[in-house]
């Protein structure tokens, strides 16, 4: 199979630093898309993996599944996409499209296993796939996603990973006008969750441990910020949350949220891929309460969600980097410093 080379910045053990590397691409089949990387956020799940968090890591981890590009070829049956077009491609780069799962539309749950955009077998070249830290990339055309031009491209690059991760739980849980909406933690995830629950029209309270960004909540769309180790503050909104996301990337202590849920409401846990502190089951049987998870979602969802962004004039706030700064910069996501999500230029690699 013919490829080409590609710069990349990569970890080649858990507890090592990313680094440049030279990575080889295939060339694009006839379903496939090529893509010159423009942009790529840096998502804390990134950071999981390259710290093998999640014990699944195969080195080395080239992280990266907030994409945008320019597409540069395109395989003999692909007729959606163009020279020049601006696209997406987020957390999945196949899958078995035939099994029930794929079927409905939900290829991040495919029976057969998913293609990851990192950190997968590599159906193509073997091996396992690299992500978008890096100048290039070929996807199969139904995994590419189309960008509204009207929107800033660099900050567009989360919506392809938290874009979708917080839109599919509030899209699923039919969150809408009157609903009382918590989004706990502040972060990647968390900044998209309240522009989201704003937009849909519910009442956003934005659920954070640094009051620091309470201002910048508001700013975002949260029209109340909780601060969550404020004991007589979450008293205060006992039994009268509709719906809740929590985004925090630990296990951690769930009792409190659950409080704060009505009878018959439900939390979504988006972050912690761990186990939790031990649940109080009386907590969830006095009110019918109910926890629930949610993984990204499928691509038609995305592209729904980012057609919606188009329309709505959402994006992503962030801060750009180039790729030889992304040490540092995954060192204050992991300190809770994001504001609100990092985007690597990829220019800066190419140089
Ligand atoms: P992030 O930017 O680091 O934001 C997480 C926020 O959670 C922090 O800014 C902080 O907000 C809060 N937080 C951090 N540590 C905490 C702790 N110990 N206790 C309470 N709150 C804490 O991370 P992200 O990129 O949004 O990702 C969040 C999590 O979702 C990660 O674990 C990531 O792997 C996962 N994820 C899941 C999916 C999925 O499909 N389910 C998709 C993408 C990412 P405050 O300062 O406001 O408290
Ligand atoms: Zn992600």
């Amino acid at each position: 199979m013919n490829t080409t080379q590609h710069k990349a910045y990569g970890a080649k053990t858990k507890d090592a630093n990313l680094e440049p590397m030279q990575i080889e691409r295939r060339e694009p089949g006839s379903d496939d898309v090529k893509i010159e990387i423009l942009y790529c956020g840096i998502c804390h799940s990134d950071i999981h993996q390259v710290r093998n968090d999640w014990k699944n890591s195969v080195y080395p981890v080239i992280p990266g599944h907030e994409i945008i590009g320019k597409v540069t070829n395109v395989g003999t049956n692909v007729s959606r996409f163009s020279e020049g077009d601006l696209v997406g491609v987020g957390c999945m780069v196949d899958s078995c499209q035939e099994c029930d799962s794929c079927k409905k539309d939900l290829e991040q749950f495919c029976e057969n296993g998913a293609t990851f955009t990192y950190n997968s077998e590599d159906k193509h070249l073997g091996g396992h796939t690299y992500g978008g830290y890096s100048t290039g990339v070929t996807v199969n055309q139904d995994f590419v996603l189309k960008v509204p031009e009207n929107l800033d491209a660099k900050a567009t690059a989360p919506l392809l990973c938290a874009g979708i991760t917080t839109w599919s739980p509030l899209s699923t849980w039919n969150v809408g006008k009157g609903d009382k909406v918590g989004v706990v933690g502040l972060g990647g995830l968390g900044h998209m969750g309240i522009k989201f629950a704003n937009a849909l029209g519910a009442y956003v309270v934005m659920i954070t441990t640094s009051p620091s960004k309470a201002e910048d909540a508001k700013r975002l769309g949260a029209h109340e910020v909780l601060l969550s180790t404020d004991e007589d503050a979450m008293k205060s909104h006992t039994g009268t949350f509709d719906f809740i996301l929590n985004t925090v990337p630990v296990g951690h202590d769930i009792n409190p949220y659950i409080n704060l849920l009505k009878i018959d409401a439900t939390m979504v846990m988006v972050g912690a891929v761990e186990p939790l502190e031990a649940v109080n089951g009386a907590g969830l049987i006095m009110g019918r309460k109910r926890v629930a998870g949610s993984l990204i979602g499928g691509i038609k969802e995305t592209q729904e969600m980012l057609d919606f962004c188009g329309e709505h004039n959402i994006v992503s706030d962030i801060e750009m980097v180039d790729m030889q700064e992304a040490n540092s910069a995954f060192e204050r996501v992991v300190n809770a410093d994001v504001k609100y999500r990092f985007v690597i230029d990829m220019a800066s690699l190419k140089n």
